[in-house]
């Protein structure tokens, strides 16, 4: 968990100035709940989106694995989150097919 403050009611966000859009994130998310976003003004040309929200199961493996501290998730104390299903877990898979692009 980074030092910023915590957004109320939200399972993930992110530091989009830290964020260099290397797809991490969305290949390690097994819910669909992230996307990479097509942005000319970053060096590889992309940049991390939360698009499902609500599919958010809380793992943390996106914040575990991205390397810049660029996507933080709320702890369990402060948010229900979702349990996996098989949309969500077809969302993913549709998205890492995709070219981590939803
Ligand atoms: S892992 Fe981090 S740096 Fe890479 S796309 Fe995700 S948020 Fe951005
Ligand atoms: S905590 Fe898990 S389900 Fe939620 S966005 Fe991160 S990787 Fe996906």
């Amino acid at each position: 968990m980074s030092n910023m403050l915590t957004p109320e009611g939200v399972p993930v966000w992110t530091n989009e100035d830290r964020c260099k859009g290397c797809d991490i994130c969305v290949s390690k998310c097994p819910a669909g709940v992230l996307s990479m976003q097509l942005d000319h003004t970053k060096v590889l040309g992309k940049i991390i989106k939360v698009v499902h929200p609500e599919a958010c199961i809380g793992c943390k493996e996106c914040e575990l694995h991205c390397p810049d501290f660029a996507i933080y998730v709320a702890e369990r104390k402060d948010f229900k989150f979702a349990k996996l299903t098989e949309e969500a877990k077809m969302r993913a898979e549709a998205i890492k097919a995709n070219g981590y692009i939803l």
